[in-house]
């Protein structure tokens, strides 16, 4: 049992025997006296349902706090059911899906470290292009950038080769 719960109970039980104590009285001392350790119990369990409100408002926070991580990671669990880890042509490691689009089906990155955090947060072409010869995507939750698939040789790269 929670320890603030146990000590209002103890001092609960403790007013309900000086109230017996009280009825028990033989003497206006006895009374008096029963009464001032009853005045002080009271006192006593005012302040354990002060701390008892306090941690059922601490529970409640928390119980908030963990439906809306559980729906979160339910949300991640259906988003990321079609994604599986896929080596690009740099050697990055990312999780891919295949979606079907207007103009046929594309495959969709998403970012590793994001994915890792249950996100999904797909991977978009940076406007730096062709670093190393591949292109590069950038994250737009954690700003990583992936070198991906390899850029094609260009035609006048193509015709320099020839001349040469
Ligand atoms: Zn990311």
């Amino acid at each position: 049992m929670i320890a603030e719960l146990s000590a209002a109970m103890a001092a609960i039980r403790e007013t309900a025997q000086l109230a017996k104590l009280i009825n028990d009285a033989k003497t206006e001392a006895e009374v008096n006296a029963a009464v001032n350790e009853l005045n002080s119990k009271l006192s006593s369990i005012q302040c354990e349902c002060v701390s008892l409100v306090e941690l059922v408002g601490t529970y409640q926070e928390m119980n908030t706090s963990l439906k809306a991580k559980i729906a979160e990671f339910e949300n991640f669990k259906v988003q990321a059911v079609d994604y599986s880890l896929n080596k690009v042509d740099s050697g990055t490691l990312v999780y891919s899906k295949n979606i079907v689009l207007s103009d046929g089906e594309t495959a969709v990155n998403a970012c590793p470290h994001c994915f890792h955090q249950n996100k999904i947060s797909i991977l978009q072409p940076d406007s730096v292009t062709g670093f190393g010869g591949f292109y590069v995507h950038f994250c737009p939750e954690c700003k990583n950038k992936f070198r991906m698939n390899r850029v094609p040789p260009s035609k006048s790269r193509n015709i320099s080769h020839h001349v040469v």
